[in-house]
This record gives structure tokens, C-alpha cells and sequence, in this order.
């Protein structure tokens, strides 16, 4: 088992005690009392909240990280050994020492002395707030060789493919440790440390209260991405891209997987920057099956990359996904081969669709004017040629309309252009409108009418400010949650070879978006 450990920093007793019985309710296992955040840690005070933690069925953990470790204790080392030593006496289950402190001087004898004749453990730790060590294994062995202790090892992950160090290091060990990445990109370091029998994972009483960056809520660990139900066995999924900390996904997919009682993992995968990193990203994981990562949804930068990088790997390309030139769903199957999809086609058909109550035939030379050109509209535009609609697109930079619309032998045309147009339906495939981008709408006012359909892929916000101009002016309208829960559908399918839980999708998606 894998224990969730809730740091709290000891400022004041209040307020720590305030913390522990929260970590408590929040179904925490044990609490870390990080007494370097107060200047000058007093032994009653650390005595009184072990045993508070202890009266409320929590294991503690004290530390008092030094500066030189990313804490915020000042203090020699030798008393920094001293408040362990206290701690130890008073009942605490587990001491974190950093190794560094251990080898110096008698420090290490003082500590083995003071855990000799009490239950409590030591965790000897290294850390490094600047990046990743310049030899774990060899850091590892060090500190594992010293004494018995549990391993701990933080670094700070400069970007995801940092985190594969930890995992490779994770695997060969027979003994629990704890091996975590820091900072948003080291975040499935965390999230997946019940698959490598970790010994902790460490977690915020809120997004905000953690004490080391990149550290999740207790809530998201056990509502998000269901802990404890995680092990060595469960297979990986995860939405790769840039930005991802706000996407649906994770809660959407890790609410079907559980729904269906399959033992699937769904995580936000932060894949920097450019095809070089992806395609670094796409290497690690075929590299690693035992890993288990048997798919991806693949958001903005990388729908792109991600075609290619299956075209270069001569692997599988759905026809429609190479006619569209755009992946976003990948899949790896049990032998390790990787096929590329587009779910975002139908999801977007499907949901125009449904809102105008008529079938594929109906949309036959219809006027369609699609507003960008990026992903999204890729998919688009395949399915409305696709349907025989006579499809117009305008975009921001003109030069990328005329290349799409040459891909597909639609039109395009000026912004300017679109009142005389005169289109049936209206769809934004460009990000204006979205959070924070609210008050924008990529339609110029008084060109929507009544007899419009207008659709918005934009789903955050769900209501966009082109949804509500067209709901004024009674035209239909679809919103970009339906084509995101639609698509979604359609890669669970791809995911697991069964249909999904539309309604529980759409249910989590609206709980979502409230
Ligand atoms: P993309 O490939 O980066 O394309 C972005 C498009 O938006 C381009 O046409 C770009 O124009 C245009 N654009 C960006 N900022 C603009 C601005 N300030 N003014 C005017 N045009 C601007 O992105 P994508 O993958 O196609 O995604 C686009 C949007 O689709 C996303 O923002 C998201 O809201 C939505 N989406 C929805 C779903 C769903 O399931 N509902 C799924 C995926 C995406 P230029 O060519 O001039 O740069």
C-alpha cells in the first residue's frame, strides 16, 4: 500500500492542528510536521500535535528540511538533529533526516540512537529544487547502503521526460521508497506511485497548501484519479499536451474507467514545448511497457506530432485520421504497436447533428462558414466536405485559410465577407471566446439570424459569448461540450473496445463546468 502523507507546515500549533484533523476528514494516512516553517520549532509544541495526529488515527512523520534542501530552517544542524531526536522520543513514527545531514559528523549515530529503542523509522532524503541528480541509481545505492532506512529521493522535473529516471529506478527496487519529480512536470511521478509500491505520495489539504511544487490535493488524488484503487497492474491512458492543468479529461475518463469497474488510470500528461519533445515523450513510453500506457488523448500542440510520429514509426493511420492530417487519439496495443485516430470528426458531426435534429444526407449543399484553421477545424472541415456542405473558412491569418481550403476544395474568404455570405450554420474553431478570452466572439455583431445554427467547439466557458449572441437572436445552437463529450465517447470506445457511459460522461462534464 502507498500512504498518503499531508504536509503541514508548523507555524503556529492552531493552525497545524487545524491541518492535521482536516487531513484527517480529507482520508489522509499520515501527516508530515514540517517544523522548519516555524523560526524556532519548540519540542512541547512538536510532542502535543504528534500525539494530536496520533489521537485521530494518523501516522506523523516529522522533518525539519534545511535550507540548503529547500526548507526554510536556518538553524545548525546540529539542533535541526536535536528536534529529530525529540521527535523520535516523543512517539513520532517516522523522522526525516537528509542524508546530507546524516554523513556529517556524529549526526547519523545520534539519530540511530535516538530511533534504536523507539518504533520510529527513519526516511533519509536528497533533494534538488535545480533538476534532476546527476546519478540517482548511484544516489540511491548511497543512501540505501548507509543504514535502514526508507529511500527518499526528490528532484525537480524540468520536463515530463525527466520523470522516467524516477520510474526506471522505481522498478528495479524489491523495497518501498519514495521517488518523486517536483514541479508540474514531475505531477505522474505523484499520481503513480501506488504503481510502483511507493511508500507515500505526498498531498495538499488543497491545491494551494501543498509544501513542494507540483503536489496534487488530497481530493483530486482520491475524486480524480481514484488512489487507492491504483496497482502495479493498472494500465495508463492520459490527455498529452500544452497546457493540460485544466482539462476535463482526467476527471471525465477516470469517472467511466471507474464506472465500469476496469482498472484503467487516466492522467494529465504535460508534455512541453516542441516535436522534439513529444517524439522524446512517444520514445520513453514504447520504450517502458511494463509502464502499461495503452493510449492517449492528444490536445494543442501535438495533434500534429502525433500523426507524424506514427507515420515515422510506419505504424497504423486511420484513413479519415491521415485525410484529416491531424491525430488525437493514439493507441498502443498489448504488442506494443501504436495506431493514430481522430475522434474529433465525429464528435463534432454528431453533435451538429443531434442539435439540428437531421440526419447526414440533410446537410447537402448547406452554406457552413468555419471560422480558423488550426486542429480542430481540420477535422471539421473533413466532415463537412465530407457531407456535401458548401463550406466557407475564414481565419485570423488568411494565408492558412487558403491552404486548408485548398486541402479540401472548399472556399475562404475575409472575415469582412461573411455578412454577405449569408451561411446556415456557423461554427468557431478558433480559441477566441475561451477563458479568459470571455468577452470576445470571433463573429462579427448582427451577422447571426434566427434561422442560424451556430456552434461553438469553445467549451470553456460552456455558454461562450457567441452562444449567447445566437441564442438572442434565436438561432439553434451547439455547444463545444457536446462535441467534447461526443469525442470523448468515441476514444473510450478505442480505449477499451466498449461503448461508453455517455450520460455519466455528460454528467461529469456539466458537475465540471458549473
Ligand atoms: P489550433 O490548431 O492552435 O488553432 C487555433 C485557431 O484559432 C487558429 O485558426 C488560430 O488562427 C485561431 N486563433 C487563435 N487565437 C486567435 C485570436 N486571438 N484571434 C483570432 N483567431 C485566433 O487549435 P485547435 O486544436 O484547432 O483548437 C481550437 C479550439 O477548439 C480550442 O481553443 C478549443 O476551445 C476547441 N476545441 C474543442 C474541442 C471539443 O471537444 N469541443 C476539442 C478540441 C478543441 P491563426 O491561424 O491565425 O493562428
Amino acid at each position: 500500500m502507498t500512504y498518503i502523507a499531508v504536509p503541514i507546515a508548523v507555524k503556529d500549533y492552531d493552525s497545524a492542528a487545524g491541518q492535521i484533523r482536516l487531513a484527517k476528514e480529507l482520508a489522509a494516512d499520515m501527516v508530515e510536521l514540517r517544523t522548519d516553517y516555524s523560526p524556532s520549532p519548540v519540542s512541547r509544541q512538536i510532542r502535543e500535535l504528534i500525539a494530536l495526529g496520533h489521537s485521530v488515527g494518523l501516522a506523523v512523520i516529522t522533518t525539519c528540511r534545511s535550507s540548503r534542501e529547500g526548507g526554510l530552517c536556518s538553524l545548525p544542524d546540529k539542533l535541526r538533529v536535536d528536534i529529530l531526536c525529540s521527535a523520535a522520543a516523543d512517539g513520532a513514527d517516522y523522522i526525516d533526516c537528509e542524508y546530507e545531514t546524516f554523513i556529517q559528523e556524529d549526526n547519523g549515530k545520534k539519530i540511530t540512537d535516538a530511533i534504536k529503542n523507539s518504533h520510529c523509522r527513519l526516511i533519509l532524503s536528497a533533494h534538488n529544487f535545480a533538476g534532476p541528480f546527476e546519478n540517482i541509481a548511484d544516489l540511491y545505492s548511497k543512501i540505501n547502503s548507509c543504514c535502514e532506512c526508507i529511500v527518499k529521493i526528490a528532484y525537480k522535473a524540468r520536463h515530463i521526460n525527466d520523470c522516467f529516471a524516477a520510474f526506471d529506478l522505481q522498478r528495479r527496487q524489491n523495497r518501498q521508497s519514495i521517488i518523486l519529480c517536483m514541479g508540474d512536470d514531475g505531477l505522474i511521478s505523484r499520481l503513480l506511485s501506488p504503481k510502483f509500491n511507493a511508500f507515500l505520495t505526498f498531498a495538499g489539504i488543497d491545491k494551494s497548501s501543498g509544501t513542494a511544487p507540483g503536489q496534487p490535493s488530497i481530493g483530486d488524488l482520491n475524486n480524480i484519479y481514484h488512489f487507492r484503487s491504483i496497482n502495479e497492474h493498472t494500465e495508463l491512458y492520459g490527455v498529452i499536451g500544452e497546457p493540460v492543468a485544466h482539462s476535463m479529461s482526467p476527471a471525465v475518463h477516470n469517472a467511466a474507467f471507474a464506472g465500469a469497474e476496469l482498472n484503467k488510470l487516466y492522467l494529465p500528461l504535460l508534455v512541453r514545448g516542441d516535436r522534439q519533445g513529444f517524439y522524446d515523450f512517444m520514445d520513453n513510453i514504447l520504450a517502458r511497457p511494463w509502464l502499461s500506457f495503452r493510449g492517449f488523448s492528444v490536445t494543442i500542440p501535438h495533434k500534429g506530432h502525433a500523426i507524424e510520429y506514427v507515420i515515422h514509426k510506419g505504424e497504423y493511420v486511420e484513413d479519415l485520421t491521415a485525410k484529416i492530417g491531424a491525430a488525437n487519439t493514439l493507441i498502443i496495443g498489448a504488442n506494443g504497436r501504436i495506431s493514430a485516430y481522430n475522434t474529433d470528426y465525429s464528435g463534432a458531426i454528431d453533435a451538429l447533428l443531434a442539435a439540428m435534429g437531421c440526419g447526414k444526407s440533410d446537410l447537402h449543399q448547406r452554406k457552413v462558414a468555419v471560422f480558423g484553421a488550426g486542429g480542430v477545424s481540420r477535422a471539421i472541415v473533413a466532415a463537412l466536405t465530407d457531407a456535401a456542405c458548401n463550406v466557407t473558412i475564414y481565419n485570423r491569418t488568411i494565408e492558412k485559410a487558403a491552404m486548408l481550403a485548398e486541402e479540401f476544395l472548399c472556399r475562404y474568404a475575409p472575415i469582412d465577407k461573411l455578412a454577405k455570405d449569408t451561411p446556415e450554420i456557423i461554427i468557431n474553431c478558433t480559441s477566441v471566446g475561451m477563458t479568459p478570452d470571455i468577452d470576445r466572439s470571433p463573429v462579427p455583431a448582427g451577422v447571426i439570424r434566427a434561422n442560424m445554427t451556430v456552434f461553438d467547439t469553445v467549451y470553456n466557458p460552456v455558454e461562450t459569448l457567441l452562444l449567447r449572441q445566437a441564442k438572442a437572436a434565436g438561432a439553434k445552437i451547439v455547444s463545444g461540450l457536446d462535441m467534447f463529450v461526443n469525442q470523448a465517447a468515441e476514444q473510450y470506445k478505442l480505449f477499451t473496445g466498449r461503448p461508453a457511459d455517455v450520460e455519466l460522461m455528460r454528467k461529469m462534464t456539466a458537475q465540471l463546468t458549473i
